[in-house]
This record gives structure tokens, sequence and C-alpha cells, in this order.
């Protein structure tokens, strides 16, 4: 889940992390069982090129990535599904794209504490873990980011624990990425140890799309890492449509509150996937019924290629408004953009 765009992941044991077959866990196995390509992606799902412009230009640029779990979940034979759509290389990321889409939206040099390590918030130090994922979202801002290179060494892990300990503010430490439980256990535990001492650290926020899109990784050795740390435990998930849940997110949703997390999502508002209304009734209906609170919803970052999604301020508002006459308050996220330089992400609505 990508809060933010960054040159260098922190990960501790980049180049070891390839498990022998024998030593893979489950979760890994089912990401070498990952669709990569768009032939596969369409070929799984009954499609042809005339049911839907696609672009194989567009997915040299990003590669296709869908978890076995996520792809189960589209409808075959439907080029329009919503959760297709989220993942599918299509034809309009090639056309000429609007003033202000640009291949680095939310343009944070300036806030870097070093490699990896972003302060843009009071109390918050924002940690990119990893620049892997499980899945790739076509809309996201790390697009145009060297994905799955985990080029960081050892030192920078250091430094977040040095950052830590200088400043007493910092009270929550925020994993983001990339996903940052595509790391293994084994390197989540090193990461997380040395936090066991550091007293002025609370929360530990993990901001991730794996108990969705990969339940199987939300397993026993995970739960024990979490179970290690007296950091109280934040989740954010991202999760866009109501069809993206079912009963294996809903047990691994449920092995992570019996860790005591707090479940929240946050959402981006994407055309033709959840931008009416009862696709959003649905969305944060069936959250709350899995036990995750709503956090944003998210206008989506002008990123280069992704402009197709685009959903304008004004209805967006309208799109709250109405979720306001039909769901509980504790239902309804707020609409939220990032404007660069700002002291908190800006709450629209
Ligand atoms: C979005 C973001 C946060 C978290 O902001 P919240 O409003 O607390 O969710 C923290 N740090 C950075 C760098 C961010 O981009
Ligand atoms: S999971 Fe999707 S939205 Fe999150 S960082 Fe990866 S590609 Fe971007």
């Amino acid at each position: 889940m990508s809060d933010t765009a960054l040159e260098q992941p922190i990960d501790p044991a980049p180049s070891s992390d390839a498990p022998a077959p024998s030593a893979a866990a489950p979760w890994q196995r089912e990401m070498q069982a990952a669709i990569r390509s768009l032939d596969a992606l369409l070929a799984a799902l009954g499609l042809s090129p005339t049911d839907i412009a696609v672009s194989a230009a567009a997915a040299r640029q990003f590669p296709v990535l869908v978890t076995p779990t996520m792809l189960a979940r589209m409808r075959p034979g439907d080029p329009h599904d919503p959760l297709l759509l989220q993942f599918l290389p299509r034809r309009e990321e090639g056309l000429p794209q609007p003033a202000g889409y640009v291949t680095d939206p939310v343009a944070e040099a300036g806030m870097l504490r070093g490699e990896g390590l972003l302060q843009k918030y009071a109390g918050r130090l924002l940690a990119v873990a990893t620049g892997a994922c499980a899945v790739h979202c076509r809309y996201c801002f790390r697009r145009h980011f060297p994905y799955g290179e985990q080029q960081a060494g050892g030192g920078q892990w250091q430094g977040v624990l040095a950052l830590l300990r200088e400043d007493p503010s910092l009270e929550e430490l925020i994993l983001s990425g990339g996903d940052p439980l595509m790391l293994t256990n084994r390197r989540l535990a090193a990461l997380l140890e040395p936090l066991a001492g550091l007293t002025t650290v609370r929360r530990l926020r993990i901001h991730t799309r794996l108990p969705v899109v990969l339940p199987s990784r939300i397993d026993h050795g995970l739960l024990e890492v979490f179970g290690h740390s007296p950091q109280s435990l934040v989740v954010v998930l991202h999760v866009n449509h109501a069809r993206e849940l079912d009963a294996a997110a809903d047990a691994a949703l449920a092995r992570l509150r019996g860790q005591g997390a707090l479940l929240l999502n946050q959402a981006v508002l994407l055309r033709g996937i959840n931008d009416d209304a009862d696709a959003q009734v649905a969305l944060w209906t069936r959250l709350s019924a899995a036990g995750v609170l709503p956090y944003y919803l998210h206008l989506l970052d002008p990123v280069s290629g992704a402009a197709h999604f685009d959903v304008g301020e004004a209805q967006a508002k309208a799109l709250i408004h109405a979720l306001r006459a039909r769901l509980p308050g504790y239902l309804v996220p707020r609409l939220a953009r990032e404007i660069p330089g700002e002291a908190s992400k800006t709450v629209l609505a």
C-alpha cells in the first residue's frame, strides 16, 4: 500500500529472500503461481482483446501482477468487472494525460529523513519496507518506480532506529511500501525486535493489501511476530470493492483482530469501479462485517497513465453526502486528498 513514493526501500537482507522451494511458505507458493502477463490474465477469464481495449505497451511499462486469490473473485467473461479493471492494462493508459498528471504526483523529495524514510506529519515516521507488492494496481502512483527491486542494504534500518531513539515525538512508526507484508516473517521479526525496547514508540502501523489479496499471508508465524511487539498494532487495508472480500479474507482479518490489531480501510475513488453510492454502501457495509472501519476515501493521485480513473471533486463530495444519508456515521470514510506541503492529508468532506 503505497502512501508514499520512494527511491530506496528499507530492506535488511534483500538478496537472500528467495526461498528454496521446500522452505517456501504457502503464501510464497501462491505468489509463485501469480498471474504475471496480460495474455495470462485475459485467458484465465475467457476474455480476448476484442472484448476490451487493452495495452501491451502499458503492461510493459508496469507489469501485470494478480494473485490467484484475487483472480478467483473476478467474474469470467466480464471485461468490466470492477476487480479486473483495477489490474488490467488498458489502452487509456497510453492516451495523452491532462495537465497535472505526472510520474511523481506526491512530490516528496524534501521530506526524506534518510533512505526509505519519510516524515511529513507530526509524530509519524514512515518507512518504505520493501518495493514489492502482491498485486499491481493500475492507478498506483508507484507505477513509475522500479518494482520488485529490493536494493537497500541493512544500514537503513539502523537509521530508522536511531531516529526513533533521538526523537521521542515519533510515537508512531508506519511501515509502507510496496507492501510491507511481502517481507518474510523472519525479516519482519528482525525489523520489529529492536523496537521492543523503544517505549516512546506507541503504535506500529502497517499499510497492506495482503490480508485481502493474499489471505494465506496472515499465517501463524506472522501473528507470532506481532504478538511479540509491545506497540499497539494498526493495520490499514486497501480494499476498493465489496467483492474483494470473501470467507478467506474474513478469516485472515479475524486472525489479525484476534491479535488485537485495529483494522481500518482506505479506498481510492475510481471511475467505473466504485464511483456510485450503491458500490460505496456495499463496500463499507461489507468491510464492517469483517471488523474493519473506514479511514479514508482518497481522490486519485494524478499519476500519469491513470487519468481515466479520475472522479471529480464535486462528484466525490456528492457521493459522501449520499453515504451520510444511508450509513451510520461511523461507516462513512473521510474524503481526502494529498496536497504536497500540507501538514496533514486534506479532508474535503
Ligand atoms: C499519508 C502519510 C502518513 C499518514 O497520514 P495519516 O493521516 O496519519 O494516515 C504519514 N506519513 C506520510 C509520509 C504519509 O504520506
Ligand atoms: S498494492 Fe497496489 S496501490 Fe499498493 S503500492 Fe502496490 S501497486 Fe500500489
